[in-house]
């Protein structure tokens, strides 16, 4: 009697897309275009976030989070702009928290992706290596991935006052096993869309996906993150941003 052999499983599909929330009005910059859009050396900081991403060679999909009336704009500058060919870009409308922007990006996923970046616009200068790092270690098996970076002040936890009354301090936690979490964040997409259909936006909603992922009880592991990786949040962050990007021309130069 012969036994079939069993027929060989097919490869399952690994494609991995990054989905940017860039729908964020930037309010501590300062008044004037959302935050996304200010340009950085000439270039809207988002294009600078989505060549950031597109430059990893596993990135085959980038979902634009745009401001939810801006999305037309968004297209356009996508369209004006030089990007990696070997890249799909979509542009999806986003929400009033940036938790809401995010789960807009997901649905806009297609079937055949499996890994997922989640990458703040706001972070335009990541280097390469770190999207890299990112990734490979969700394909290693972890189902969230953050890159971090230890801190250098101390931190204190405060009660919350009114502006003008001064806040009390209700706890140091030990700064050594503290770290400030950058992105992109890496998930197992599964783990991803079940954190964002069970978590419910609340006040100002999730600042971070994988807070969200660690509600579900599921491991949540840290890669070393960039300092070039920074948010630019307030107007100094900008003149660092522009020194990084004049410090990169000048050592392309060489
Ligand atoms: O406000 P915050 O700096 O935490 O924003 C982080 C990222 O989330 C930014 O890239 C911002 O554009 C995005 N965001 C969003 N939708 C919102 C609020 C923020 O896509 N409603």
């Amino acid at each position: 009697m012969s036994s079939m052999s069993p027929t060989p499983a097919e490869p399952s599909p690994s494609r991995t897309a990054a989905v940017i929330p860039a729908a964020g009005r930037g309010v501590r910059l300062g008044p004037g275009t959302p935050k996304a859009l200010r340009a950085l050396g000439g270039t809207p900081m988002l294009i600078h976030a989505v060549r950031a991403m597109a430059a990893s060679r596993a990135v085959t999909l980038v979902v634009l989070v745009a401001p939810p009336d801006g999305a037309a704009e968004v297209k356009n500058l996508i369209d004006g702009h030089a990007l990696p060919e070997r890249t799909d870009y979509v542009v999806v409308p986003g929400g009033a928290t940036r938790q809401e922007s995010v789960k807009l990006g997901l649905d806009a996923l297609p079937d055949d992706v499996s890994v997922v970046l989640v990458h703040d616009a706001a972070r335009p200068l990541v280097p390469v290596d770190t999207v890299d790092a990112v990734i490979e270690a969700v394909r290693d098996g972890a189902p969230a991935v953050v890159p971090a970076l230890p801190l250098a002040d101390t931190v204190k936890e405060v009660e919350p006052a009114e502006p003008g009354v001064p806040e009390t301090v209700l706890s140091t936690p030990v700064r050594a096993r503290l770290r400030a979490v950058q992105t992109p964040q890496g998930f197992d997409r599964g783990t991803l869309v079940r954190a964002h259909e069970s978590v419910a936006v609340d006040g100002e909603g999730a600042t971070d996906d994988a807070g969200m992922v660690e509600r579900l009880g599921a491991p949540v592991v840290v890669v070393p993150g960039h300092e070039e990786a920074f948010k630019v949040t307030r107007p100094l962050d900008l003149v660092l941003a522009e020194a990084v990007l004049a410090r990169r021309r000048a050592n392309d130069g060489f």
